[in-house]
């Protein structure tokens, strides 16, 4: 079968990247049955002919994204399970062309996949990004990190920028990878727009966002990066459970170590 993929390198390797960090998810327990989901603005990689390609299918968006119109995105597929879009990412998922006016969007690539069910919300968090952040983030990941979900079911932790400062001070390499810190969003049905609205406001000021008993919702630059954002925060939840369970309370970098680590790679505030 032909594929949107055969005459693009350059979507095919953003294709590619994407299916490694499915994979990721998946090996790392975090993508149960159908579990997250993952958007990847793919624009500047498409060729003029994407404009032209038939529709399977055309579908009205709950609102007007104007920031997004005319723009291609890598969506994964509703209902479609993580372990799957590592193998075979263009048969769990696809690539969607939204129109003009940014109200709704066509499904052109490879097959008839309906989005994630979640696409609105995504739509809505790279919409965000791009007018009103004026960031030009092309990722929005969502998944089911066991560790991290465990936290934020200690109240104390979902006080605003608690979780995320005991985190940073499990080791370096937190503060750095994530300067941004972990935002809070109370729990809310999954898929709902209150869910989306309450993570949008936390993007305001994180780059990940912490769904309290559910998951993590991550914006990047890139898939790779994105996935390593995710992966360095639970690596510090291992640490601080690991202490835990070994029956003592982790000292702790300090604030100065912290601010110091701020100051010498230059983090943002
Ligand atoms: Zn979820």
């Amino acid at each position: 079968m032909n594929s949107i993929l055969d005459n693009n390198a350059a979507l095919a390797a953003q294709v590619s990247d994407i299916a490694e960090v499915a994979g990721y998810l998946w090996q790392r327990g975090w993508a149960e049955r159908n579990g997250g989901n993952i958007s990847v603005n793919v624009t500047e990689l498409m060729d003029k002919s994407a404009n032209n390609l038939l529709a399977f299918a055309q579908v009205q968006l709950p609102g007007t994204f104007k920031a997004l119109a005319n723009n291609f995105f890598y969506v994964t597929g509703t209902g479609k399970r993580m372990r799957y879009v590592a193998a075979k990412p263009m048969e769990n998922g696809c690539i969607i062309r939204i129109n003009a006016s940014g109200d709704a969007y066509d499904i052109i690539a490879d097959n008839n996949i309906a989005p994630t069910s979640e696409l609105p919300s995504h739509i809505s968090m790279h919409n965000y990004m791009r007018a009103v952040k004026g960031r030009n983030t092309k990722v929005v990941c969502h998944t089911h990190p066991t560790d991290l979900v465990a936290l934020t079911h200690k109240k104390e932790f979902l006080e605003p920028n608690v979780l995320g400062h005991l985190l940073w001070s499990m080791i370096p390499e937190t503060r750095i990878i994530v300067p941004l810190g972990l935002g809070i969003v109370p729990y809310n049905v999954p898929g709902t727009m209150n869910l989306a609205n309450a993570t949008i406001e936390q993007l305001d000021k994180h780059d990940v966002v912490m769904w309290e008993k559910h998951g993590c919702l991550a914006v990047g630059d890139d898939i790779i990066e994105t996935f390593d954002m995710i992966d360095t925060l639970s690596k510090s939840a291992q640490i601080y459970l690991c202490a835990k369970q070994a029956g003592f309370e982790p000292e702790c970098m300090s604030k100065t170590q912290m601010d110091e680590l701020a100051v010498y790679f230059k983090l943002p505030e």
